[in-house]
């Protein structure tokens, strides 16, 4: 059955290929971006899936932005992907608070912002799938990542605790850890670092494909999928077993 859905940072890394896997599924997809025009135009010209920009660490232009993908795309959403997503590294004794409030706010806050504008909703409609994408590094922890780290962190309590509150509404609400995923981001470390110091990381030998992340967004967000709230999906490759 075909929904309209959102995919947060959906134009480019994981989100496209998130927004091009629910596409294919038979739903109408509206992929958000913060900034970048042209990769989103070129996005758009690729897939023919509308996007949309606006800054997810604000409330109000998630609010109004939700109302115009529901106009312009027919219905109300139904599906929320909360994948947007920054890193601001530094070691904690050279964090700003810049650093930390940039992070949390589109990281965490983000997922706030979203998810309370299509919430009322989904519960008076008496369903709804949201997955949100955190990281191994919300699991873990990670060096010079203290305000990615606690985002990510924060993202798997937030869905925890909103699927509780979902369940007796139709409202399933999970989150995915991804690994080491091979986006644009990866393609800017050394090879060396890549050899030897990521890889050797991962049991499984290799970094993983946004394919992969959104293969495990389908399965969540499937009207099968009723069952399945709460819970965290770690796709990292074996690099972290918890
Ligand atoms: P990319 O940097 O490739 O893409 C990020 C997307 O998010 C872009 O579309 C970007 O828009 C959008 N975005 C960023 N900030 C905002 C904002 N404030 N408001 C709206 N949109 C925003 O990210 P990845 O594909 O690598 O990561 C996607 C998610 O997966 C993130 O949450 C990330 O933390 C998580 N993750 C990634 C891993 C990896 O290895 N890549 C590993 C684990 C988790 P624009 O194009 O305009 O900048």
């Amino acid at each position: 059955m075909g929904r309209v859905a959102i995919v947060t940072g959906g134009s480019r890394g994981i989100g496209a290929a998130i927004s091009k896997a629910l596409k294919e599924a038979g739903h109408t997809v509206a992929a958000t971006y913060a900034g970048n025009d042209e990769k989103a135009a070129a996005f758009t010209d690729e897939t023919g899936i509308k996007t949309y920009k606006w800054d997810v660490a604000s409330f109000d232009a998630c609010k109004d932005g939700i109302a115009k993908v529901e106009e312009e795309l027919g219905g109300p959403v139904e599906i929320l992907v909360n994948n947007a997503g920054i890193t601001r590294d530094a070691p904690f004794h050279k964090m700003s608070s810049e650093h930390w409030n940039s992070v949390i706010g589109t990281n965490l806050t983000g997922l706030f912002n979203m998810t309370r504008n299509v919430w009322e909703g989904m519960r008076e409609r008496g369903f709804g799938r949201i997955v949100n994408i955190s990281s191994v590094n919300g699991q873990k922890g990670q060096f010079a990542q203290a305000n990615y780290s606690a985002a990510k962190a924060g993202d798997i309590g937030f869905t925890k605790a909103l699927a509780q509150e979902g369940a007796r509404k139709g409202i399933t609400v999970n989150a995915i850890c991804p690994g080491y995923i091979n986006t644009e981001m990866m393609s800017t470390i050394p090879e060396k670092v890549m050899n030897e110091t990521i890889l050797p990381q991962i049991p499984v030998g290799r970094l993983g494909e946004p394919e992969e992340i959104a293969r495990c967004v389908l399965f969540l967000t499937s009207d099968e999928a009723a069952f399945i709230t709460g819970s965290t999906v770690s796709a990292n490759g074996g690099q972290y077993l918890h």
